[in-house]
């Protein structure tokens, strides 16, 4: 690595989701961020990922950057168990819904968005090795450049070269299943939506759609969506016209005249997670580190997950106000989170099985999530309304989502998530205005006097007792709750935030 080196605090290898939700983090927290990334412009091949979860939407409400995202799509009950659906809207969320949106309109509104902000973008260029040692890390760029960084963070796709380089192990389970999946022009009428045989579940969709008074309509003519499983698993190589056209004789005994494809790939139910997010200087985020069936539609949600998650903490660490033991709480918080997220997957991929014992068993399945404290316990996992943090016994609310509750202040009205819009961590005080004294921390907690109404509800538990004060981190997460004492303030402060200043 002969080459002059240009450093940046945080360098992110790679410009999906993850990477982008993470640049914009960093961003926010005034960290020189760079990212890397290989495709040369922000058209993605496939549309892959159909939408987000409502924890991911108010993740971006959190920011002030939701309404773009609303705005484009369509909201919908999304969530579901294997096919089996969950309704939402009785959850006590402004975002009582999912929305769907292909996923390279959700990157191009997220890119959009970290253009606005401090972020060096290195785009068309691919990462190609990375070196660490004690100060920091060498990233060694396609055609001959490189990057130095305190730390590397490999949002780069389930073929992570960054995991690899940083010999973090990716344990799991090998494919049972594989699908074909390709975007193409159809001579024929196929049989459009989705169908069940011995082989598996396949399906044709139109791509082409306006939205009409605020529903999607889906235009006739233009490229198709199709999804075929195929009858072998562990077919070596890209997939071709000519696999998905076989695949498709073998299901429907024609292939519908399919061609002029604009996107073929393979996706199977091969089941990973990184050992370790983190080794020394490289971390992982997104599908880097962990892969598994799209099947409830919940990866991408999980790497923007893991990208708040991550972003403060980094920034917190690079500016050296928090000790470098902070950043094992990124792995300790989103790796359960993941691992749930994986077992999920396995299970609906068993009840996505196509015999009649199965189809007797997801009979059973589906009757039991009828029912409402069954659905309401899937609901909140499959959204991401439900994740809890260990962060230690007490109030329900530690280390759970902060509600967007509305409340009154000195300056008037206005809800919980305007104020992590800059995702800066506040210490809202709802007993007597001016009670709460952190004079040492306030150059980096942000304490607001204010007061709410209304009952406090989570997603799943119901009514939770109102707390006098509550301390929120940037990504919305209660890390305390106080009572009319305020015991373990400080120390919380401590743990989340750093030291007291002198
Ligand atoms: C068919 C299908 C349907 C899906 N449906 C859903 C869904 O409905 N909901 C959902 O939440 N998820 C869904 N997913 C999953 C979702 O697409 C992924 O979880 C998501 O794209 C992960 O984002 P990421 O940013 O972590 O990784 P990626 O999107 O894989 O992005 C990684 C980026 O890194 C770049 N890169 C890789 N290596 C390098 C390198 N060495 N140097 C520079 N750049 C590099 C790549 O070009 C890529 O742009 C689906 C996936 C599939 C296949």
């Amino acid at each position: 690595m002969g080459a002059a080196k240009i450093e940046h605090a945080v360098v992110i290898v790679g410009g999906g989701p993850t990477g982008l939700m993470l640049a914009g983090e960093l961003a926010l927290a005034g960290v020189d961020v760079a990212f890397v990334a290989r495709r040369a412009s922000l058209e993605l091949a496939g549309s892959r990922a159909g939408g987000l979860h409502a924890r991911t939407i108010e993740v971006l409400d959190q920011r002030g950057i939701a309404d773009r995202f609303l705005s484009e799509g369509q909201k919908a009950q999304v969530a579901a168990f294997a096919a089996v659906p969950l309704d939402i809207s009785d959850f006590p969320t402004r975002h009582n819904y999912g929305l769907g949106l292909w996923q390279n309109h959700i990157e191009r509104i997220l890119a959009g968005w970290v253009a606005e902000l401090a972020v060096t973008i290195h785009r068309g260029i691919e990462v190609t090795g990375i070196a660490q040692d004690a100060g920091g890390v060498d990233v060694a760029l396609s055609g001959g450049g490189a990057l130095r960084a305190q730390y590397v963070v490999g949002c780069d796709g389930g073929r992570s070269l960054i995991r690899k380089a940083a010999g973090i192990e990716f344990p799991g389970w090998d494919p049972s299943v594989s699908n074909l999946i390709a975007e193409v022009e159809v001579a024929g009428e196929p049989k459009w939506g989705i169908h069940r045989d011995a082989v598996g579940v396949h399906g044709f969709g139109k791509l082409s759609y306006e939205i009409r008074d605020g529903e999607v309509v889906y235009l006739d003519g233009g490229p198709a969506r199709v999804m075929v499983t195929e009858r072998h698993v562990g077919s070596p190589g890209e997939p071709t016209l000519r696999d998905l056209s076989d695949a498709l004789v073998d299901v429907y005994g024609t292939d519908y005249g399919i061609h002029s494809p604009t996107w073929i790939s393979r996706f199977t139910d091969m089941a990973r997670q990184a050992a370790s997010y983190r080794n020394g200087r490289v971390l992982l985020a997104g599908d880097a580190a962990h892969v598994h069936y799209p099947a409830g539609g919940q990866g991408l949600n999980l790497g923007v997950q893991d990208a708040v998650n991550l972003g403060w903490k980094l920034a917190q660490v690079v500016k050296r106000t928090s000790p470098e033991s902070l950043l094992d709480t990124y792995h300790a918080e989103r790796h359960p989170v993941a691992a749930t997220v994986v077992r999920n997957t396995m299970a609906q991929v068993a009840l996505l099985r196509t015999d009649d014992r199965t189809n007797a068993l997801r009979d059973t399945i589906s009757r039991l999530l009828g029912m409402d404290e069954p659905r309401k316990r899937l609901a909140a996992d499959m959204s991401g309304l439900g994740i809890h943090y260990d962060l230690g016994d007490g109030h329900p609310l530690i280390g759970r989502r902060m509600p967007d509750l509305d409340l009154i202040t000195a300056d008037g009205p206005l809800r919980v998530f305007t104020l992590l819009h800059e995702a800066r961590p506040v210490l809202l005080n709802l007993g007597e205005p001016g009670s709460l004294d952190i004079t040492p921390w306030v150059d980096r907690v942000r304490v607001v006097d204010a007061k709410h109404a209304g009952t406090w509800e989570l997603p799943a538990l119901g009514a939770v007792a109102a707390p006098d004060a509550v301390l929120i981190r940037p990504d919305g997460y209660v890390a305390w709750v106080g009572g009319v004492t305020q015991p373990g303030l400080a120390d919380a402060l401590t743990i989340w935030f750093g030291p007291a200043a002198a």
